[in-house]
């Protein structure tokens, strides 16, 4: 068994633990005086309370967390070669699927390792970690990952607002300036240790490519566009002519750089998106392909009837910018919106704009940030594209 403090689940408590779900729940748990008092991030075992006597394995434990534990493995050291097994059997997978070291490394719970995200250019890595049981893990992490993918730079990007959730401080170590990405064929760059997120948004990498064999020819429209993501893929693939809107300026710098250095003519816009769809919709400018990946409209549960309208209100918008016969990406990051509601949404929006629609693809993350089965609801991108008539 194991040395480490073993936690148990009340009697039929733990549902989603009981069916393979890495996850157990505050109230799901026997919470007594010792076990409250355990360090966040302390490694433990997991039981039932019932005549089953059932072992879940080990996992990490953070009374402050709504998730109390996140299981991870089986009883064992977790040590620098038990990270190396994980990185290993993560690195294969993407190995698998790309021919150039650039794509998320480690995609949390996907890859059996709660709490931490990798994405990987080239010889750098940006190491993101969220839980208190992943922190208190760092040091056999790094060494595993300087011996299994050996990176010369490695970023930590621990400022994600969640790590206040598990009592965790925010800081970023490592400045590594602006480095290049590649994808589909184009360069763009990035400023892992500035940047949002991690630096850069691997997950709409084969959105990015199927909105790009549409745009031969055409005039293309991307709203939210970052540091040039889905209007570059475009511009490398021959549009017409590339309009990209964004509010921030260090993304809208990094997207101009990326742009000269492809040879592709895009015009960049600093803009608030709804203020500048006004503008263009107002003027009677149409686009055959706009994209738009906004920013999570749904940050909590609490805010999902807000959040919603706000989807079909860019849904209404964007249509309205969108010629005839053209192609319409709607993307949303909120994992709180399910694909069911998102979709609704974005019907009802290309209902107010009058707009005939066939939606021709729906799709989410790329296969580099894997889902843990028994967790679908952290398969949170969503991306939905109508042909419109
Ligand atoms: N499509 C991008 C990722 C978009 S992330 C890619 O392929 O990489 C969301 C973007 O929305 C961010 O770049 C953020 O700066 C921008 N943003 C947030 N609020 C905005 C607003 N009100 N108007 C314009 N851009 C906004």
């Amino acid at each position: 068994m194991s040395n480490h403090p073993v936690l148990r689940l009340k009697p039929r408590e733990g549902r989603r633990a009981r069916a393979g779900a890495p996850w157990v729940f505050a109230n799901e748990l026997v919470l007594d005086a010792k076990v409250k008092a355990l360090k966040p991030g302390t490694l433990v075992g997991l039981t039932s309370d019932d005549k089953e006597k059932k072992d879940f394995g080990l996992g990490y434990f953070n009374p402050k967390s709504l998730i109390a534990v996140r299981l991870f493995a089986a009883y064992g050291t977790i040590d620098q070669g038990f990270f190396e097994k994980r990185l290993a059997r993560a690195l294969a997978l993407r190995q698998s699927l790309y021919d150039r070291p650039y794509y998320r490394l480690v995609h949390a719970e996907g890859d059996l390792l709660p709490g931490l995200t990798i994405d990987r250019f080239g010889d750098v890595c940006t190491v993101q970690i969220t839980t208190a049981g992943m922190e208190a893990l760092t040091e056999p992490l790094l060494a595993a990952l300087d011996s299994v993918v050996a990176p010369k730079h490695v970023v930590l990007r621990n400022d994600t607002p969640s790590r206040v959730l598990e009592g965790l401080e925010s800081y970023v170590k490592g400045d590594v300036g602006r480095i290049e990405v590649e994808e589909n064929g184009v360069t763009y760059f990035a400023e892992p240790s500035s940047g949002q997120k991690t630096g850069w948004y691997y997950d709409q990498r084969d959105n990015r490519a199927f909105m790009a064999r549409l745009a031969k020819d055409k005039r293309v429209l991307d709203a939210y566009c970052y540091t040039g993501g889905f209007a570059l893929a475009a511009g490398k693939a021959g549009a017409a002519e590339v309009t990209a809107i964004d509010s921030s300026a260090p993304a809208l710098a990094l997207a101009k750089d990326a742009a000269a250095a492809n040879g592709i003519e895009a015009s960049f816009i600093k803009a608030d998106v709804f203020e500048e769809l006004e503008k263009l919709g107002g003027s009677g400018k149409k686009f055959d392909i706009v994209i738009a990946d906004p920013p999570p409209f749904v940050r909590s549960k609490k805010d999902l009837e807000a959040g919603a309208r706000a989807y079909r209100k860019l849904a209404r918008m964007a249509a309205q910018v969108t010629a005839k016969d053209g192609f319409l990406l709607i993307a949303s990051c909120s994992h709180n919106i399910p694909m069911e509601r998102f979709a609704q949404e974005c019907a009802a929006g290309l209902q107010r704009a009058s707009r005939k629609a066939s939606l021709i693809h729906q799709s989410g993350a790329g296969a580099d940030h894997p889902v843990h089965p028994m967790l679908s609801e952290t398969a949170y991108l969503k991306a939905l594209v109508y042909a419109m008539s």
